[in-house]
């Protein structure tokens, strides 16, 4: 059985899905309700591959929202994720996903050092982060998306924001061994690590993201932000391909420009219907189909019985293990989401 631990985007956003699934005592709470709540298992799940297999799942939600990090609620915010985890050993589940913010709680708290909670004893080769498959989709969604909107990678100029994390940076190495891009930009905060990656890459030009965003043709956006940001879309170039992975979205801008595309990044769409509810509170436009490519590597890892954390740590991402998990995810049904 496979796992998936998710969380909402805002304490707005749980105070809707509350209203929304016939909770109206809960969508009143404030913060100080959901630091206090468990996490609940809120979904079983049925997947059928483009083989033909089915696997089950469980949906976990954390009860994690991103306004605890940015209110210093950090021990709250661990024990959240360490509980959702327990919660999904608990219940026998041979792989789970630790989706969106709960990997980077994880890696940025050492969570590795706490494996115990109450009376269980995590085993960490249970969970994967996901970030391998979801930096293949990214991946892809530029290549497709640059063919489709007519961008030539030969002459572009990309800039990954978010570049020294642990997504950010395979898309750097895969944008790098794999095309032929004209200039890639490294939009970051700590300047130390920025100069690592492109020690690494042997290629890159540091930028703040104002200077950058001006002279991009493809920006992609894989920032572990709490709270969306604003841009300014007039000051883009035309054409311009914007592909926001972050959950929250990075953007909290909606975007009206004409050709100036922007894609749900990190999104794959699977081939047949999944029997499950949970996407549609994380408002995805087809729920029975759309997911995060994180929580598809978990049902990835189901299928082909590889139970191991496949993605792990930080900055460890290779271009071999991306066309690794890239064969399954074609194998199984999935494709990139190109809106
Ligand atoms: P990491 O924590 O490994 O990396 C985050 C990166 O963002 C770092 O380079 C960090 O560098 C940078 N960053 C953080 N804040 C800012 C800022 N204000 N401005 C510019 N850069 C910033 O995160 P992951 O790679 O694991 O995840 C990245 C995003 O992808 C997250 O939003 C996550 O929720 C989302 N995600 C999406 C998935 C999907 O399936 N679609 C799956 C998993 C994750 P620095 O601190 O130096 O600024």
């Amino acid at each position: 059985m496979f796992g998936l631990i998710g969380h909402l985007t805002s304490l707005e956003h749980a105070q809707s899905v509350a209203r929304e699934l016939g909770y109206p005592e809960y969508a009143d709470q404030g913060l100080e309700f959901w630091c206090s709540a468990p996490p609940q298992i809120v979904d079983r799940i049925k997947v059928t591959s483009a083989t033909g297999q089915q696997i089950e799942g469980l949906y976990v939600e954390s009860c994690f929202l991103p306004e605890m990090l940015a209110g210093s609620k950090i021990k709250t915010a661990i024990r959240k994720i360490l509980n959702a985890m327990a919660l999904a050993q608990k219940n026998d589940v041979d792989i789970t996903a630790l989706g969106g913010f709960s990997s980077i709680i994880f890696e940025n708290f050492n969570l590795s050092q706490m494996s115990s909670v109450r009376n269980i004893q995590l085993e960490f080769n249970r969970f994967t982060t996901g970030n391998t498959h979801t930096a293949y989709i990214i991946c892809r969604q530029i290549e497709e998306a640059s063919r489709k909107f007519g961008i030539d990678l030969a002459k572009a100029t990309v800039t990954v924001c978010g570049a020294t994390g642990d997504i950010g940076s395979a898309v750097c190495r895969w944008l790098d061994a794999r095309t032929n891009i004209k200039e890639l930009l490294l939009v970051a905060r700590n300047q130390e690590r920025l100069q690592e990656l492109q020690a690494q890459l042997g290629r890159g030009k540091v930028l703040d993201i104002e200077e950058a965003l001006p002279q991009s043709d493809i920006i992609v956006w894989v920032a572990s932000m709490a709270k969306g940001m604003a841009i300014d879309a007039t000051t883009l170039k035309r054409p311009c391909i914007l592909i926001d992975g972050g959950y929250p979205k990075n953007m909290s801008t909606l975007v009206h420009e004409e050709d100036v595309h922007v894609i749900d990044g990190g999104i794959v769409e699977h081939s047949l219907d999944i029997d499950w509810k949970i996407m549609k509170i994380v408002n995805m436009t087809a729920p029975a189909r759309q997911l995060f490519a994180c929580f598809a590597e978990a049902m990835l890892l189901e299928f082909e019985g590889w139970h191991t954390n496949f993605s792990w740590g930080r900055n460890q991402i290779s271009i071999e293990s991306m066309d690794k998990i890239g064969a399954v995810s074609i194998k199984h049904g999935f494709r990139p989401l190109i809106n």
